[in-house]
């Protein structure tokens, strides 16, 4: 499958074809109004599939000045549960959206059985007998008609008697369907008599024990759509070959004209998105839960550090396309970045920390600590300043030093000169090693004439962060990675598992010291750790210890 990144993703510029269809629809009159749905069936969390779903039905309204309802698809009571329903609404009005009014396909449970009664009169379905597999092997395949069942021609009287038997309890579950009446040599497999209704002896997470008969996902979708006068049904491209389906029962009933449209499902690489897979995670503890910040559902990606706003962002800039595609997860990243670029606080964090010593240290005041003032961010001037504290010994990051280093490294040597950052320029005078030959320390001078805002400015190629010694806090992170190790997981061969592809290291965890404000940083999004990448407090902090997780680095990691 191609995929698709930022260059060569469809880009908002230009008019999708959902936005023609709705102004042609509006211009010439059809609808006055554009009324659209966002129909999750709450048997799991929303993923970011949905998240495109969403803002691309709730965003169309918004656009044109119509309204979205949120209607549960709850038309299945073995798999659905409260916990999901309660979950979804979270995460809708977290990603910035709020719905008209919210339904429930079972809201509209004795219309649909009215409806069903209504088909049954005009001989248009019909109760039948058949088993499961009996009632497959009927149906023929693409090359061979089916056959029509034993129980298609029972009167009207019988199927409307059975039916009302079925309702009220009479019949064990599996031992008789509604079906409609339609064709049973028809090309399209959907409309050979479908089923309508199933019995189900289950309670329901709304109706309790009201119901022992369950309308199927093709009867129930399209009347829901119209009775809620939904003028624009955005679905995902596999549902085409439902559409003349949808069209044919509101055909039949003579009810509201509601319109399927579908658009492609939207695929990330080193992603899965089915909600049995990710269950299956959560389940057999691959991931920590349906939260786990690998996980590609919106309270994980919200625990990751992902903003709405990068959410929004990311599907205006995937776009609607009309053909399946795998969008680059490198897409999802850079549009986070965007936008915390612009808006998170800076700390400098030293995640693997070598001793830094000043031998020439001056103690300025007598009180061995001097401040030096932090940009909290550049990018918005408004953000202010931080107080950071230096003294004589400080961390920098391991990486930052090297006794033999290549032509072009820039930071500190010995010899060497390097600027710390919002602080003064240093030169490194000596290293000392342990009986291994691991350096411990390294030790330093410093121009006092350099620090910033004060002195003389000069410049040296190499800039570093650092944190004090004797004010630095431990803090504990989680460096996350993408969670498989395939790019496109829906291009796994048939039989093999998709668990074969986990990434072994998708998940790091390591102690670092940072500065003593990010403790005291309230923005309530991700933070940047200078020269490293944007990290957001995890709810699993404790008093004694902040626990940070990786957002994303700085620049791709692809
Ligand atoms: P699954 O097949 O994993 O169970 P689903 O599509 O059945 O997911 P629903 O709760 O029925 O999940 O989906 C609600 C809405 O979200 C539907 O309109 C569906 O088309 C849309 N949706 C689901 N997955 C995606 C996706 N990957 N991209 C875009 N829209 C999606
Ligand atoms: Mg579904």
């Amino acid at each position: 499958m191609e995929v698709l990144n930022k260059e060569t993703s469809e880009t908002a510029v230009k008019k999708n074809f959902l936005e023609e269809i709705i102004e042609n629809d509006l211009a010439s009159g059809k609808h006055s109004t554009v009324m659209t749905r966002f129909p999750p069936e709450p048997n799991g969390y929303l993923h970011i599939g949905h998240a495109k779903s969403i803002c691309l039905n709730f965003g169309l309204a918004k656009q044109y000045g119509g309204k979205t309802n949120l209607r549960f698809d709850d038309t299945n009571p073995v798999k659905e549960d409260t916990e999901y329903v309660d979950s979804i609404k979270e995460d809708i009005h977290w990603l910035g959206f709020d719905w008209a009014n919210e339904f429930y396909a079972s809201d509209y449970f004795d219309q649909l059985y009215e409806w069903a009664e209504q088909l049954i009169k005009a001989g248009l379905a019909y109760v039948d007998d058949q088993t499961q597999e009996e009632i497959r092997k009927g149906r023929g395949t693409v090359q061979q008609p089916g056959v029509n069942s034993p129980y298609r021609d029972r009167s009207v009287e019988e199927n409307l008697d059975l039916f009302r038997r079925m309702k009220a309890g009479e019949f064990e579950d599996g031992s008789k369907v509604l079906r409609a009446k339609i064709d049973m040599a028809h090309p399209n497999m959907l409309f050979r008599d479908p089923l309508l209704y199933r019995i189900i002896h289950c309670s329901h997470h709304r109706t309790g024990d009201k119901w022992c008969i369950y309308p199927m996902y093709d009867y129930a979708h399209g009347q829901c759509d119209s009775i809620e006068h939904i003028t624009h049904s955005i679905c995902t491209l596999e549902f085409d070959v439902h559409r003349p389906l949808y069209d044919w029962f509101i055909e039949k009933l003579g009810i509201f004209p509601s319109h399927q449209y579908e658009f492609a499902r939207l695929n990330l690489t080193y992603t899965v998105m089915s909600k049995r897979k990710l269950l299956e995670l959560v389940k057999n503890n691959y991931v920590s839960g349906w939260d786990d910040p690998r996980m590609p559902t919106i309270c994980g990606i919200r625990r990751r550090g992902y903003t709405p706003e990068s959410i929004r962002n990311f599907a205006a800039t995937v776009g609607v396309a009309k053909r399946d595609n795998l969008i680059d997860l490198s897409l999802l990243e850079s549009c986070l970045r965007e936008d915390l670029n612009k808006r998170s606080n800076r700390y400098m964090v030293v995640t693997d920390p070598v001793k830094l010593v000043i031998t020439n240290w001056k103690d300025q005041d007598g009180s061995g600590v001097e401040y030096c003032n932090g940009v909290c961010n550049p990018e918005d001037p408004q953000a202010g300043t931080r107080a950071i504290p230096f003294g004589p010994e400080l961390y920098i990051e391991r990486a930052d030093f090297m006794e033999e280093p290549p032509k072009k490294f820039f930071r500190l040597k010995p010899g060497g000169e390097v600027r710390l950052k919002y602080s003064y320029i240093i030169k490194c005078e000596e290293v000392i090693k342990d009986s291994e030959g691991n350096i411990i320390e390294i030790r330093c001078t410093y121009d006092p004439d350099t620090k910033p805002g004060t002195g003389t400015w000069r410049s040296v190629k190499g800039t570093i962060h650092w944190v004090s010694a004797t004010h630095c806090k431990k803090v504990h992170l989680r460096l996350y990675d993408r969670l498989f190790t395939q790019a496109d997981m829906g291009g796994i061969p048939e039989g093999e598992d998709y668990k074969n592809f986990l990434n072994p290291d998708s998940l790091v965890e390591c102690d670092a010291l940072a500065e003593p404000a990010l403790l005291q940083d309230i923005s309530g999004i991700a933070v940047q750790f200078e020269r490293n990448g944007y990290y957001i407090k995890d709810k699993d902090s404790t008093e004694d210890l902040l626990v940070f997780n990786k957002a994303t680095g700085l620049k791709s990691s692809f």
